[in-house]
């Protein structure tokens, strides 16, 4: 197997705080011999496991890079027992342009695992998680949010593996993470997804989605950096107590839980996030902008639940999802 290209500046197996960054060749017009800069932190101290921690997998989501910068400057070595590894930004060419993927080669980071060390950017870099952070870790959180085209209630997330004792230590870490809602998540398309890297190789990992619309709010920031303490605590890296909170499980059993638009145009929402909708109730009107006079399309529920996630912009265009609905456990 070729050898990935990047180069970390920071040594994975020395002890105390260290702050580099993950250096991957990219020649270009601007800079010949340039490369592309992935900030890193690692904090190691004592015996004990390895969390790692990224946002940023899409460009367009900030929860997770603010609250692991933040972290990444705050965190002293003797407060850990083991190793944490933050990157804080994962597609970092895509973080630096605002967008969800790549503008180097379009690169979606969670659609490209497992990745190629002699592939594109992203490719490179989803393969150096891959091969060479992933195996270190027991435990990786990949903090998410919505982007600019989504917003969602704010929930952390496992999928259902067919490891049972692995998806109940998943579903552990999301009760600590203490996130409002905690969501067994059915994926549109699972492959090529970091999350799918890590569960097979039987790491506990958990996802979020945060809030979204390309923004963070007070309210999300503050759970993306309470939910990361938390889950260090679970993880046995952090001393402390994680302080118990009320939390609706919510599952997604088929894609019924999806609303898709078949139409482009204005989009009218008459449900918001967090209210609850009845299979065939009608959560959007999608109004054509070409000509005046036409009935709105409508969307409708596909099953009984709560509206957990929706399109962001006011414009929709045919295909978008227009709604996620969830089903709570109780
Ligand atoms: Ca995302």
């Amino acid at each position: 197997m070729t050898t990935n290209p990047i180069n970390s500046t920071v040594d994975f197996e020395r002890d105390g705080v260290q702050h580099g960054w993950l250096e991957l060749p990219y020649s270009r017009d601007d800079s010949a011999w340039g490369a592309v800069m992935i900030p890193i932190t690692v904090i190691k101290n004592r015996r004990g496991p390895t969390a790692l921690l990224t946002g940023g997998n899409h460009g367009d989501e900030y929860e997770g890079p603010t609250a692991l910068f933040e972290l990444a400057g705050a965190l002293r070595s003797e407060a850990v027992r083991g190793r944490v590894i933050i990157v804080p930004a994962m597609n970092y060419p895509a973080f630096r342009a605002a967008r969800r993927t790549s503008p180097i080669d379009s690169g979606n980071m969670n659609r490209v695992f497992p990745g190629r060390p002699d592939g594109t950017v992203t490719e490179k870099i989803a393969d150096y998680f891959q091969r060479t952070l992933l195996p270190m870790a027991d435990y990786v959180l990949d903090i998410h949010s919505g982007g600019k085209t989504l917003v969602f209630l704010p929930f952390a997330a496992v999928h259902r593996l067919e490891d049972r004792a692995l998806q109940a230590r998943c579903e552990a870490a999301m009760e600590a993470f203490g996130a409002p809602y905690s969501m067994t998540l059915l994926e549109i398309d699972a492959s090529g997804m970091y999350d799918t890297a890590a569960e097979q190789m039987g790491k506990v990992f958990l996802s979020t989605e945060l809030g979204g619309g390309g923004t963070t709010t007070p309210e999300t920031l503050a759970l993306a950096r309470q939910g990361t303490h938390n889950f260090l605590i679970q993880a046995g890296i952090l001393d402390g107590e994680v302080a118990p909170s009320k939390t609706l499980r919510l599952d997604m059993p088929d894609g019924r839980c999806y609303v898709t638009s078949r139409s482009s145009g204005l989009i009218a929402y008459c449900v918001g996030l967090g209210e609850q909708v009845r299979e065939g109730d009608v959560v959007a009107r999608v109004y054509d902008v070409e000509r005046t006079g036409c009935s709105p399309v409508t969307y409708h529920a596909g099953r009984n639940g709560i509206l957990v996630g929706r399109h962001f912009p006011g414009l929709v265009q045919m295909g978008d999802v227009v709604a996620v609905v969830a089903q709570p456990v109780l």
